[in-house]
């Protein structure tokens, strides 16, 4: 399950339920809607291009 933090729009993923965000802590986290999802498969499948932003 992929999810994003509506806080610091962190997107990861994890399996089972999840409550806390692991980047900023907060209970802010909810499932990746489409584009979310989309975004984070994009990114980790090219993390080159991402580092260097
Ligand atoms: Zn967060």
């Amino acid at each position: 399950m992929i999810y994003v933090c509506r806080s610091c729009k962190f997107i990861f993923e994890r399996v089972g339920e999840i409550e806390l965000c692991p980047d900023c802590g907060k209970k802010s986290v909810q499932e990746a809607n489409e584009e979310e999802k989309a975004e984070y498969i994009e990114r980790k499948q090219h993390p080159e291009e991402w580092f260097d932003k």
